[in-house]
């Protein structure tokens, strides 16, 4: 197939952007990989791995003459390296981002770009606990849900051609507006990780009492818990900053939904306890049907990794 882009520039070389240089270049969607990270390790990872064809010091540097220029920073990094990379952008470049917020990536990162370059904010609803440049892998967004956030005045032909590389990168795209994604994501993502992430704090204080036990024992619910709870802080840390408001909604909703199956469980209440659950398990037989999930006890993850 001939290249999508003649030259794709990644800012930040972790997860997100290693596994999208490894699909761009499986099925050469582009002519040329660049890439950039902030720390000297880092970047020397990834000249070791070779998933870009050059590796550069500065993000000025990487997004010279590059039609697209992927941010694939933390969310709270979005700002400052829009700042940095806009005296140098061509004209006519897409800028996207994988940002897993939207509404404060967009504030952070519209101002900085001169009108002459696209932006288009994206989020694929695909990763892993891992993260650095080891951690990518071509499969990740196959079949996985990739959301595109147009712009009011968003160029028809960039849209379609953005798209089209994620299509090909396996993913399913549909567009979405920025504070929706933003709630969406507080239900399906944020507020769960804040849960696992209170959860094995919990366990961790109890195990100074039971003496490890928690993890000896660890049954299936914990562990499943740990694997997310053990996602990158500095990722996390930045998610919660810059979605406040709907992940307080939803973890609002959350502690009254905790209260009344609290309130059953002292009265005895068995028959709401069984009406819960079994609402709930209709929800991950949807997941699993909708290719979302495989029914392995370890998400289907241990497969790819
Ligand atoms: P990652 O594996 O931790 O990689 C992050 C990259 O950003 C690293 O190359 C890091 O460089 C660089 N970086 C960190 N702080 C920076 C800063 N202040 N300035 C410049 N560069 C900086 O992260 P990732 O999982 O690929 O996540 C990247 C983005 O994708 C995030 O916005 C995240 O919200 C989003 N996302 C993640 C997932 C997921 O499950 N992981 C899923 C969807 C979307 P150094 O290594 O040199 O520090």
């Amino acid at each position: 197939m001939t290249a999508l882009y003649k030259k794709v520039a990644f800012i930040g070389l972790g997860l997100i952007a290693g596994s999208m240089a490894r699909a761009i270049r499986r099925d050469h969607l582009a002519d040329q990989l660049v890439g950039t990270a902030r720390s000297a390790s880092t970047r020397e990872t990834a000249r070791d791995i070779g998933f870009c064809d050059e590796i550069v010091e500065t993000p000025a540097q990487a997004v010279k003459d590059a039609d697209l220029v992927v941010l694939a920073v933390p969310v709270g990094a979005m700002g400052d390296v829009a700042r940095e990379i806009a005296p140098h952008l061509e004209p006519g470049a897409v800028v996207t981002d994988v940002g897993s917020v939207k509404r404060a990536v967009i504030d952070a990162v519209a101002p900085h770009l001169p009108a002459n370059v696209h932006f288009i904010p994206g989020h694929p609803l695909a990763g892993t606990e891992h993260t650095g440049p080891n951690a990518g892998f071509a499969e990740l967004f196959e079949n996985r849900f990739l959301l595109l956030v147009p712009l009011p005045g968003t160029d028809e032909h960039e849209l379609a051609r953005l798209k089209l590389l994620w299509e090909k990168m396996g993913s399913q795209v549909e567009f979405m507006d920025a504070d929706h994604h933003d709630l969406v994501l507080a239900v399906t993502s944020h507020a769960p990780h804040l849960i696992a992430y209170t959860m094995v704090g919990v366990a961790d204080d109890l195990r100074r009492v039971t003496d490890s036990e928690v993890i000896k024992y660890s049954a299936a619910g914990f562990r499943d818990f740990t694997r997310i709870a053990a996602s990158d802080p500095t990722m996390w840390r930045d998610v919660f900053m810059n979605n406040k408001d709907a992940t307080l909604e939803i973890l609002g909703r959350f502690t009254e939904e905790l209260f009344a199956l609290q309130r059953a469980i002292r009265t005895g209440d068995g028959d709401l306890l069984h009406d819960y659950f079994t609402r709930t398990r209709a929800i991950r037989r949807g997941i699993i049907e909708a290719g979302q999930d495989t029914d392995a006890p370890d998400f289907g993850r241990g497969l790819k990794r």
